[in-house]
């Protein structure tokens, strides 16, 4: 790869800016900072702003981004992040905030988390929002405590959660942390929950579900209110993981539905920036008889002032060192705004209508494993290749030539070779049109000329990778090799 680590481009006594002339009388930091804050053997880099500028500039165009092209990435909502949220989430106000600020001092702060709190609660039909947890992954954790908590109150002895096989892959690892055991639901030949599957494992043992929906097959679940009471009817509960909102927003509500939990991704629904590890915010929402067990502190607005409630004795306790992560809150928050209700109900509708489009038109060309109806997303098979000798990795890396991010690949397990393609509401039709010539031309040299994908991708800035070893075996650490 041609950019070098910014280590090796350091300079010694390049400096990126310089300080006027102290004016004040000098002092002693360590007579303010604790010794241990002070470590001036730091091996930083010494660079010029400019080749900082230029270093991580080049960095970045070494990437996919959606801002540089479609990225169809399934259940993950890659959609355009508009930039009004950007400017927002810079407003001073917002921006130079401290997580410990006096509760009086951060008023207008607390405001607009109370409203967010109040626009989820009425976009998912629930009581009462947590905006605390981190991310999709955080929310399900914070949920499963909820539940567990609301058991261990009953004085409920149940150990085990039913989770559809269609359901996202951080749902087992969610129940798993929380030390609940799995029951795995079948799927039935229309890709919903096989509900005689269900009934047979129904019993006092179960604490919950736990169901992606619209499912990883991006189709909706058509007894979903009957699966609820059914669950129900043993005092389990219900939880909906609606990281992928944007298939149902503004039209239906999992409070509707009978849920009693739900959690939503706003990093991928409400167009925060996400990718890379970067912060996201997962809320959780939840019926009015589990409240008294949402994460502390909560904000509470006696009519003059907001307040910080610490004192919850039913709490699950804090799951984020603060009241969560705010500036995303923030750009979420200006989105709901921008949009209002009927923007909501569209970016639904198109999201829908876009998948649709795309599914009616690819399903010419690759397996659909299940035809019918999608929502937010479709997922296609591969397995028609194999007779060329190609596989749907080989696909996805052709893609990368065509400059479009691949799909997710080999997921739901439930596909063999599967393809999961979420084109989100914001692609234009042209956009879509061309995604759908690259996959047809791609399909057409398996047949007539393999080893364009078997060489993929060709124009990207490395080629294929050894992806096992990058991922059991990541050397990511500069100063300390590993042996
Ligand atoms: C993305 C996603 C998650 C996990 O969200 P993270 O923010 O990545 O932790 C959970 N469930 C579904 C259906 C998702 O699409």
């Amino acid at each position: 790869m041609a950019e070098p680590l910014i280590f090796d481009l350091s300079k010694d006594g390049c400096r990126g800016f310089t300080l006027p002339a102290l004016d004040v009388p000098e002092v002693d930091p360590a007579d303010h900072i604790p010794a241990r804050f002070l470590r001036e053997e730091l091996p930083l880099p010494s660079m010029s702003e400019l080749d900082v500028v230029r270093h991580f500039t080049r960095l970045s165009r070494l990437n996919h981004s959606v801002d540089i092209g479609f990225y169809p990435l399934g259940s993950c909502t890659m959609k355009y992040n508009p930039k009004v949220n950007e400017n927002m989430a810079r407003l001073p106000g917002f921006a130079n905030l401290h997580p410990q600020q006096p509760e009086e001092s951060v008023q207008g702060a607390l405001q607009m988390l109370k409203t967010l709190e109040e626009s989820l609660a009425e976009i998912t039909g629930m009581d009462a929002i947590t905006l605390q947890p981190a991310a999709g992954a955080h929310g399900e954790l914070t949920g499963l405590l909820i539940m567990k908590a609301y058991h261990r109150k009953k004085g409920n002895h149940k150990t085990k959660i039913m989770i559809p096989d269609s359901g996202h892959g951080t749902n087992p690892a969610s129940c798993s942390m929380v030390g609940y055991e799995v029951v795995n639901i079948k799927s039935d030949p229309r890709g919903g929950v096989d509900i005689e599957d269900l009934k047979s494992k129904l019993g006092p043992d179960i604490a919950g579900l736990m169901i992606t929906n619209p499912n990883t097959l991006g189709l909706f679940d058509e007894n979903i209110g009957e699966l609820a009471h059914l669950v129900h009817s043993v005092d389990g509960l219900v939880y909906y993981d609606g990281a992928n909102l944007n298939a149902i927003m503004g039209w239906t509500r999992p409070g509707d539905m009978g849920f009693d939990i739900v959690h939503l991704n706003l990093h991928k629904t409400f167009s925060t920036p996400h990718g890379g590890g970067g912060p996201g915010a997962g809320p959780v929402g939840v019926k009015k008889h589990l409240e008294a067990f949402l994460p502390n502190p909560r904000i509470q607005f006696d009519g003059k002032k907001y307040r910080l409630q610490t004192k919850c004795r039913e709490s699950v306790g804090p799951v984020l060192g603060s009241l969560g992560n705010f500036l995303v809150l923030v750009r979420a928050f200006a989105y709901i705004l921008v949009n209002g209700r009927e923007g909501l109900k569209n970016v639904s509708a198109y999201a829908v209508l876009n998948a649709n489009y795309m599914m009616q038109r690819l399903k010419k060309t690759f397996d659909l494993p299940y035809d019918r109806f999608c929502k937010h997303e479709f997922v296609l098979s591969g397995k028609g290749l194999a007779r060329h000798g190609v596989k749907t990795l080989d696909v996805a890396k052709r893609l990368l030539d065509f400059g479009f991010h691949a799909p997710t690949v080999y997921f739901p397990m439930i596909v063999e070779e599967s393809m999961m393609i979420e084109p989100t509401e914001t692609e234009s039709k042209g956009t879509l049109d061309c995604f759908c010539e690259a996959m047809e031309m791609i399909a057409r040299e398996a047949a007539e000329n393999p080893d364009n994908l078997k060489n993929a991708p060709t124009k990207t800035p490395v080629r294929r990778l050894d992806e096992a070893t990058a991922a059991r075996k990541p050397d990511i650490n500069y100063f300390q090799k590993p042996e």
